[in-house]
Parts: C-alpha cells; sequence; structure tokens
C-alpha cells in the first residue's frame, strides 16, 4: 500500500511517516503545495492524506486536483480547521473521511485502513481472487485454507497485482509502488524480478500455477483465467 503524506507541519509529518512505515506502508511525503500537486499529477496512490492548510496553497484543491484527474486513490483529509463548511466541502469535493486533529495515529491508522477497504475490497474485510484468499488487516494469504508465508515486499507486489487484475503493470509502476520515492530505476527493476520469481514460486509450490503473466517487454498481469 503507497500512502503520500501531504502536511507542512515538520513534526507531525515525521510522526506520521514514522508510525505507518512501521505498519508497513510505503510512505511518501509532500511539505508544500507544489510539492504534493507535483507528486499526484505523476504517482499512483493508494490513499492520499491530505492537510488543509499548507503555506502556498489549499489542500482542498489538491482533493479537487484528484478527483478532476479521475485518480483511484482514497483520500484522507487531516486538518486543525474545525470548521463545518471544511468538512462538508471536503467530503462533497470527494474526500472519502475526515479526521481533526489533534488525533491519535492508531486512530488515523483504523480510518486509512477502512478507506483502503473499502475503494480495494469492495468493503470486505477479506478479498478472494481464484484459490486465494486475502485479509489484508492480518496480512495473511491463504491457498485453498492454507496459509502462504510471504515476505513483505511479495506481499505488496502480490495486493498490487490484486488490486490491478487483468491489467498490465509495468516494472516503473511496480518499483514506484514497492519503493515510492525510494525506487532506483535500474536496480528496482533486478529487485522485481526475483521478487516476482519467489512469490510465483511459493504459489507453485501450493499448486497455484500461471496466475502471473509477464507481459514481454512491458512488464505483469494477473490473470483471472
Ligand atoms: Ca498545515
Amino acid at each position: 500500500m503507497k500512502l503520500l503524506i501531504v502536511e507542512d507541519e515538520p513534526v507531525l509529518r515525521n510522526a506520521l511517516l514514522e508510525y505507518l512505515r512501521h505498519d508497513g506502508y510505503v510512505c511518501e511525503v509532500a511539505d508544500s503545495y507544489l510539492q504534493a500537486h507535483e507528486k499526484i499529477k505523476l504517482y499512483q496512490y493508494d490513499c492520499v492524506l491530505i492537510d488543509l492548510t499548507l503555506p502556498d496553497g489549499n489542500g482542498l484543491d489538491l482533493v479537487r486536483t484528484l478527483k478532476a484527474d479521475g485518480s483511484r486513490a482514497g483520500v484522507l483529509i487531516i486538518s486543525a480547521r474545525a470548521a463545518l463548511d471544511d468538512k462538508v466541502l471536503g467530503l462533497e469535493l470527494g474526500a472519502d473521511d475526515y479526521l481533526a486533529k489533534p488525533f491519535h495515529l492508531v486512530e488515523l491508522n483504523a480510518r486509512l485502513k477502512a478507506i483502503i477497504r473499502r475503494r480495494q475490497f469492495q468493503g470486505q474485510h477479506h478479498l478472494l481472487f481464484r484459490d486465494l484468499s486475502v485479509f489484508p488487516e492480518q496480512a495473511l494469504v491463504l491457498v485453498r485454507d492454507e496459509p502462504l508465508t510471504l515476505t513483505r515486499k511479495e506481499y505488496d507486489l502480490l495486493l498490487f497485482l490484486l488490486a490491478n487484475p487483468n491489467r498490465v503493470l509495468t516494472k516503473e509502476s511496480i518499483a514506484e509502488h514497492l519503493w515510492g520515492d525510494d525506487a532506483d530505476t535500474a536496480d528496482s527493476f533486478d529487485f522485481i524480478y526475483t521478487h516476482l520469481k519467489n512469490l510465483r514460486k511459493k504459489l507453485q509450490e501450493k499448486g497455484v500455477d500461471n496466475y502471473i503473466r509477464t507481459i514481454y517487454g512491458t512488464g505483469y498481469k494477473l490473470s483471472t483465467e
């Protein structure tokens, strides 16, 4: 799961970054409206956390941009502005939720998980795909009721594929998703190959074959048949 944290207060930004990274999210940060705008134009996120009061702009305009672009990212507004108008407007613009500062990180994480569940798992606590069942809150994958042991990156890769069935995912988009700002293209392509090989092997050992197709020269696709 890849997140963008838009927050200009360094203490809160770093607290969010540390907490959410520790929980296994791939996180990027933006400390200004312009930086955030550039990132949402360039990259795909599963969820964007948006502070409304930014030094060079209004977070609500970022929500507008995401919606105008047809982004699939969830949007969680975090704001110290307690104004009801902001909350109503934010939700009307298409934000998924609104959390007033100060908040507990545990609550933020619960709201985030709910958004991701709604968006990617149609509100279900688990996802079924052919012989796979995935329980994202426990990071648990079952193959015909037998647990599959995956590394964090293998798990993230599988979830990214499951969120995009039958769509070709380029190596660039996978690298972006798995490493965010740390994606160094040349190296990360080798890592993707290795993680994919291992993931396929583990699936094969459980009798699951040909779920992940290689699209020569482009990337990979999760096949629904
Ligand atoms: Ca602020």
